[in-house]
């Protein structure tokens, strides 16, 4: 089992409600434990189109025996269930899941970087991350 922190957070449609959705789906994967949710934070759009409505973010800690690539597509595939169909750029989506660390894993590839290479510069991540962690 790995321990993972997972970044998600939401600015279209009932913000809180798609969060407890995706954490509820989240703990019904396969060989995924979720051992920890943090607060739901208030945050500010960052970058994106202009006029877009305040993110509610939060960060989970799991623990995991899916691999990092199963992780990524298992979590998509909750993205699209809740609906997301969104693809602009740091714009407006339903549900937006993250994988901010595997492990101590470093991971460079075409689909899934680890750590996630923004996580560093966003407090709307960090913030939760923090109370976590
Ligand atoms: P962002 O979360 O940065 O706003 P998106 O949610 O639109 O961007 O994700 C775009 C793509 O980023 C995903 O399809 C996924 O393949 C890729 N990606 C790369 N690294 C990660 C990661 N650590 N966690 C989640 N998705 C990632
Ligand atoms: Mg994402």
């Amino acid at each position: 089992m790995e321990i993972c922190y997972l970044g998600i957070g939401s600015n279209l449609g009932k913000r809180s409600k798609n969060l407890i959705s995706a954490i509820n789906k989240i703990k019904s994967l396969k060989r995924t434990k979720v051992i920890k949710v943090s607060r739901f934070f208030i945050t500010d759009p960052v970058g994106g189109p202009a006029g877009q409505g305040k993110f509610l973010n939060a960060a989970i800690k799991v623990k995991t025996n899916l691999s990092p690539l199963m992780f990524l597509k298992q979590l998509k595939k909750i993205e699209w269930e809740l609906g997301r169909k969104e693809n602009v750029f740091n714009g407006p989506r339903t549900i937006d899941l993250d994988i901010l660390f595997y492990g101590e894993r470093t991971i460079k590839t075409k689909i899934l970087t680890v750590p996630h290479p923004r996580l560093f510069f966003r407090n709307f991540v960090l913030k939760p991350l923090a109370e976590i962690i």
